[in-house]
């Protein structure tokens, strides 16, 4: 059993994929052109922006949204603790100060309310990040954001289509970004992603900045962020799949959810109210996960954590002069969380042997 298989997903669209990557080759239409700006369309289009500038990657996508925000330095944003360290790291590559936020108890994102209390006179802006594939809780960011001006990127890169209250993702904050990593939910065969918005100012800018400050005429210095015509063409054909993915994903879930129903302490994902989880990742919790995790491990069950530490808590974040105590829950979910191997392709049967494994574990060990 793999964590993830991206080999039974490119053969189920084998043809398509094998059709368009020819066409782009016999073009040589290999970086930005007609595969890219196809892509772009029909991705502004499906989560329902008015724009997408693409990237070479996630990360830069976050990272020339706060350039196009113009965050200058010393200014501040607060992220959430419990992420990937792409939403950090480019707070300071922008030149800002990363102020990190604890989590909330059920959902693993960023807790609203702790927000609130590190706002300074410098604070710009905030990113949450709809993590593992659930939505943060919008209204109550959006509604602190607005109070004290302040602009709000969502980091998508785990979550596409996924739904809070009525509203797709990245249609809610002033920009949001995508990741297109092969592994993510919508993923190109190698790095990708796009920054989405509503946002004309925000848009032109990126668009500029994304390719050396404009081609032909350069308007300021940027950076090289492309997207390769290739990907385009992959990731045109994997949107008109992205929808069925996506409830395959929920149906797995779905599966898990009532086969680990009263197993030992497992705590399955919470989903929200009125939204929708696209399940990037299935994280459970468990007190007894190092011994479930080498457990299922020695049984060639994969499992992965996301992630090991809140990221204020590693080495990078020494400078901050964070302990533990200043992200309880965080810090608790830390030791708790486990990721399950999920993808469409994911059988039920597969879903059987990881949940006839843990209930066998959970047994041996006296079901806490
Ligand atoms: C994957 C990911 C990114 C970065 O995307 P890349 O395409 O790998 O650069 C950013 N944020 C989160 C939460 C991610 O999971």
């Amino acid at each position: 059993m793999q964590f993830v298989d991206l080999y039974a997903q490119y053969l189920s669209i084998k043809p398509e994929i094998d059709q368009e990557m020819a066409a782009v080759i016999a073009e040589s239409a290999f970086v930005r052109g007609p595969y890219v700006d196809r892509f772009e369309q029909e991705f502004a289009e499906k989560v329902g922006t008015k724009h997408c500038v693409s990237c070479a990657n996630g990360t830069d996508a976050i990272y020339v949204a706060m350039k196009a925000l113009g965050l200058r330095p010393g200014d501040e944003v607060i992220t959430t603790a419990n992420s990937w360290i792409a939403t950090s790291e480019t707070i300071t590559q922008a030149g800002g100060r990363v102020v990190f936020c604890d989590t909330e108890s059920d959902f693993f994102n960023i807790d609203p309310v702790a927000i609130e209390s590190k706002i300074t006179n410098r604070t710009r802006g905030i990113i949450p990040v709809h993590l593992y594939g659930q939505p943060a809780d919008m209204d109550p960011i959006l509604e602190i954001a607005k109070r004290h001006n302040l602009w709000v990127i969502e980091d998508c890169a785990q979550a596409h289509l996924a739904v809070y209250k009525g509203r797709t993702v990245g249609t809610m904050g002033d920009a949001a970004t995508f990741s297109f990593y092969p592994g993510k939910n919508l993923g190109a065969m190698g790095d990708a992603g796009a920054l989405v918005t509503s946002r004309d100012d925000i848009a032109e800018f990126s668009a500029l900045y994304a390719r050396h400050g404009g081609k032909g005429n350069h308007v300021m210095e940027g950076i090289n962020s492309r997207l390769d015509g290739l990907h385009a063409a992959i990731l045109s054909v994997k949107l008109r799949h992205l929808d069925q993915w996506t409830a395959a994903r929920q149906s797995r879930a779905a599966v898990y959810d009532r086969l680990l129903q009263g197993v030992g302490d497992i705590i399955t994902p919470a989903v929200r109210s009125g939204g929708s989880h696209v399940y990037h990742l299935y994280v459970i919790r468990t007190k007894h996960r190092d011994s479930l995790r080498d457990w299922l491990g020695a049984r060639s069950i994969p499992t992965v954590i996301n992630y090991p530490r809140p990221l204020p808590l590693y080495q990078a974040y020494d400078y901050l002069g964070h302990t533990a105590a200043d992200f309880p829950v965080a810090v608790s979910h830390a030791d708790e969380i486990l990721s399950l191997p999920i993808y469409p392709e994911l059988s039920d049967s597969e879903i059987g042997t990881v949940v006839t494994a843990i209930r066998a574990f959970f047994s041996g060990i006296g079901a806490p």
